[in-house]
């Protein structure tokens, strides 16, 4: 389980371990938490036979420097398809990764960029399909608008297992209406 660490305006900053968690608490670094989930760490025994225990949420809010990295995220197929919940944008239909392909919807040849914006996920069957054209000329029109990820979205797309209450905190500012809900491995 990873925790979502939050800077001290609540945006988030980092997916951190337990034990990263852990010194951030024990540091007194820890402003307040947000998460409804809660991860006790078990720590040494006392003199009494006691042994010491932090509890720990999954959403904490640490004092320290904001990091201005808004940098974005890197395009990958990866996070590419996982944005597109593996679905081919041309077709509908869901795929494994392996039959998945990067399309350029303006094709590369002409002048199409690699960007999130022009990038969409298709099956290998669209994607010959289409060719070096773009969706009007093979009439092959998108099932979704493209887009590129906000810092929400980029810290839904890097952590494959996000607890409900995480992904309620993050997808409460989704800029897209998709449906992230169902959770793809
Ligand atoms: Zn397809």
């Amino acid at each position: 389980m990873l925790i979502l660490k939050l800077n001290k305006s609540g945006m988030p900053e980092a997916w951190i371990s337990a034990e990263e968690a852990a010194k951030n608490y024990c540091q007194g670094k820890v402003l307040f938490e947000l998460g409804e989930n809660q991860h006790v760490l078990h720590g040494g025994w006392n003199s009494e036979g006691i042994q010491s225990t932090l509890t720990l949420s999954s959403i904490i809010a640490c004092d320290g420097k904001i990091n201005q990295d808004n940098g974005g995220i890197s395009l990958t197929n990866r996070f590419l398809f996982r944005r597109d919940q593996q679905m081919c944008l041309y077709c509908g239909e869901t795929f494994q990764v392996h039959q998945l392909t990067r399309d350029h919807i303006i094709p590369k040849s002409k002048g199409g960029k690699d960007t999130w914006t022009n990038s969409a996920t298709a099956c290998k069957r669209c994607n010959h399909a289409k060719g070096a054209r773009t969706p009007e000329e093979a009439n092959m029109p998108l099932l979704a608008v493209p887009f590129k990820p906000n810092m929400y979205e980029r810290f839904f797309l890097m952590n494959r297992k996000i607890l409900a209450d995480q992904m309620a905190f993050l997808s409460a500012h989704f800029s897209s209406k998709r449906d992230w809900q169902k959770g793809l491995n």
